[in-house]
């Protein structure tokens, strides 16, 4: 396998550094570094207009197919601009559960009317998305989602409790893992339904996370009403549509994260250097091991990315996954035994956390979201090793 750019690719890197470049100054050249990990309650209105900017340029969607206002890229060029755009320091994205999710959803399995609404929306930048799949009683085990819509005329009220919902707090629309057939079992009878955030029927509360930020929310819909042509797929199918999705989280961004890992890491090794700790013999081959494994999951990125032109098959997904999470985790207990006695103290009164200390916390996070570490070692066990399933008990049980 071949690991330098094509000569396509080459020139496209040249083109996604030079607009960077041009375009992080005057207003923008504040954004760089905004909304990271643990940060991204910053810089809203900023961020949006880097949207937007993005948008105008052609900066978004670069893998959706052109006549649904992307640019079609391959997957190679898709990894060049997330590795660009880390480099660069630009600010996290606001939109990507517009780009990244909603939109090859409604790309996938949409109407025509509803691709003509919305995907020009994300395109552009002007429209933000959040995802309402997990409840208070259905995270790892999502079909026991208990969420309603019930058809009221030409409409869906629906009624029910959202948690960890990520830019709830910003966004224009949901799309919501709801049920529209209480009559039937689990994961049949639930329904895909996109819900327009900004009406009386739903309160956003944020949460208040232990970096003494507040990302994600709470959403409660209470006789929040949508049309009744807004349900993507069948009806009753959501769960196929909620898994397809789920298969987009997957992918070309990873390389952009390990581009941001390694600054990370740059940082504890720098700290380690200048504090001296590095004589320390088995936090030495803690550090060493953190760039080996670092070096290993970029190379192993490539090579599952390398051929693919959609999202990642799901063995691959889960041990990607798995490994990038738990490096991160590792990586922030590795900064704060590098950080040593310093480590428990704010860098600031009250709470002003430094880097180190916030990428700690929040990386304890990577092991839950998008399908926890445990979750991973049952699919891989189960799909890959053919080990025999789980007991389905539990599940049942808590219901
Ligand atoms: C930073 C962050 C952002 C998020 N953003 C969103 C969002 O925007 N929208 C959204 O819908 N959700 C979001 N989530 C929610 C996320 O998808 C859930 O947290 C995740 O699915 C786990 O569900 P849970 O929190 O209910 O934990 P649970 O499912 O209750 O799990 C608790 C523990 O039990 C373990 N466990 C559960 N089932 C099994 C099993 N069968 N076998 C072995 N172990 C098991 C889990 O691994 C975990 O350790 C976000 C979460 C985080 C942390």
């Amino acid at each position: 396998m071949d690991l330098h750019d094509s000569p396509q690719d080459a020139a496209f890197r040249v083109e996604a550094r030079r607009w960077l470049e041009a375009n992080l100054t005057g207003e923008f050249a504040r954004a760089r570094g905004l909304g990271h990990m643990g940060l991204q309650h910053q810089g809203r209105e900023l961020r949006q207009a880097w949207e937007r900017r993005l948008g105008r340029d052609g900066w978004t969607c670069l893998g959706w197919p052109t006549e649904h206002g992307g640019r079609g890229l391959p997957v190679s060029q898709q990894v060049v601009w997330h590795e660009e755009y880390a480099r660069a320091d630009a600010p996290a994205r606001i939109n990507v559960m517009g780009e990244g999710l909603l939109g090859p959803t409604v790309i996938a399995y949409g109407t025509d009317e509803q691709r003509r609404r919305f995907l020009p929306r994300i395109v552009d930048g002007t429209e933000l998305w959040c995802q309402g799949y997990s409840e208070p009683d259905a995270g790892s085990d999502l079909a026991n989602v208990q969420t309603r819509a019930v058809p009221d005329g030409d409409e869906w009220v629906v009624t029910g409790q959202k948690v960890w919902t990520s830019y709830a707090q910003w966004a224009d629309w949901c799309f919501v893992l709801c049920r529209t057939d209480p009559a039937a079992e689990r994961h049949r009878g639930l329904s895909y339904l996109l819900v327009p955030m900004r009406q009386p029927g739903v309160e956003v509360r944020p949460i208040r996370q232990v970096t003494g930020t507040a990302e994600f929310n709470e959403v409660f819909f209470d006789g929040a009403r949508t049309r009744a042509d807004a349900v993507v797929g069948e009806l009753h199918d959501g769960w196929s549509v909620a898994l397809a999705t789920l298969a987009f989280e997957r992918g070309v961004g990873l390389l952009g994260d390990v581009v941001g890992f390694g600054r990370e890491l740059d940082q504890v090794l720098e700290l380690a250097r200048k504090g001296g700790r590095s004589s320390d013999a088995i936090l030495r081959q803690r550090l060493t091991d953190a760039w080996v494994r670092l070096f290993v999951l970029r190379l192993n990125t490539l090579r599952s990315l390398a051929g693919v032109d959609g999202p990642v098959a799901p063995p691959q997904a889960s041990i990607a996954k798995l490994f990038w999470a738990t490096w991160h985790r590792d990586l922030g207990e590795l900064a704060m035994d590098v950080l040593g006695a310093h480590a428990a103290v704010a860098e600031q009164f009250p709470y002003e956390l430094g880097d180190l200390q916030r990428m700690f916390l929040f990386s304890r996070a990577d092991t839950i979201y998008g399908g926890s570490n445990e979750i991973q070692h049952n699919i891989i066990g189960e799909r890959v090793l053919g080990l025999p399933p789980e007991p389905k008990v539990l599940a049942r049980e808590t219901r």
